[in-house]
């Protein structure tokens, strides 16, 4: 699903990712974790191109999203294949970017119209569906600021999966959360988990990378550290960092 290798990222004189390399399976959930600034967000912005890489190369589902050029520079392919490519992938974010002015149908069905060209007709009782499933039929026509941070990131969580991508990012969906309602949206994610979606997920919650991923990449300054099924790496991780981290988190 996901092939990304030597991808490397500066911003300034700072580098950020210093070729990282990654092969995701169909169905797989994969579990990031690293200390904060280690280049977790930065990796998976770079894969769905919300920034873009120095040099590496990424595919997705066999196509190529980026190659590094004969001088060592990436090259992205024309910019309809690139939004073509993207469009698999679905993000949620720690801080759900929600459209504050739309309801909570409206959010979900913004981008299958607009983006994918679909009636409003087709796209309603897929949405309808969705709000079922991360338990928020009730909420259809709230607006954002009416819900919960919980309620907000399933929100999310559906306008994502709206689109119909066949791979899912998330870049700590509970980290701005309170604690009560973290529950609610790992909830969600182990639910889709467990329907085979193709997941990638940076989290400091180990519970549910222990339990429901089944590799972990430790990253630390812009580099994967340490990978490995995930219970392996609970059990004994290898690395002296990887230890040191989970030390200070469990
Ligand atoms: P993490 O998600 O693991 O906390 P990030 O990928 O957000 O790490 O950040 C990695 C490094 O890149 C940090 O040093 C951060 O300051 C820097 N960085 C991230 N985004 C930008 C940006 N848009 N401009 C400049 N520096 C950035
Ligand atoms: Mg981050």
């Amino acid at each position: 699903m996901i092939k990304a290798s030597g991808l490397h990222k500066r911003f300034g004189h700072n580098e950020v990712l210093k070729g990282v390399s990654l092969e995701m399976s169909k169905g797989e959930v994969i579990a990031v974790i690293g200390p904060s600034g280690s280049g977790k967000s930065t990796f998976l912005r770079c894969l769905n191109h919300l920034e873009t890489i120095d040099a590496g190369r990424i595919e997705i589902e066999g196509d190529v999203l980026a190659d590094t050029d004969a001088g060592g520079q990436a090259r992205y392919a024309p910019e309809a294949e690139v939004r073509r490519i993207c469009r698999r992938m679905g993000m949620v974010f720690q801080h759900f970017n929600l459209f504050p002015h739309m309801t909570v149908l409206q959010n979900i069905i913004e981008a299958p119209i607009t983006v994918k060209g679909m009636s409003r007709d087709a796209i309603i009782p897929k949405a309808e569906a969705l709000l079922a499933k991360v338990g928020l039929s009730a909420k259809r026509d709230a607006y954002p600021a009416r819900l919960s941070g919980g309620q907000k990131q399933r929100v999310a969580i559906a306008r994502a999966l709206a689109m119909e991508p066949d791979i899912m990012l998330f870049d700590e969906p509970t980290s701005a959360l309170d604690p009560e309602l973290t529950g609610e949206v790992l909830r969600t994610m182990r639910q889709l988990a467990e329907e085979h979606m193709t997941m990638l997920v940076v989290t400091h919650e180990m519970g549910f990378a222990r339990e429901v991923a089944n590799r972990v990449i430790f990253m630390d300054q812009g580099e994967i550290v340490e990978e490995r099924p995930a219970a392996e790496f609970f059990a004994s991780p290898a690395h002296p960092r990887s230890r040191a981290f989970l030390d200070n988190m469990l």
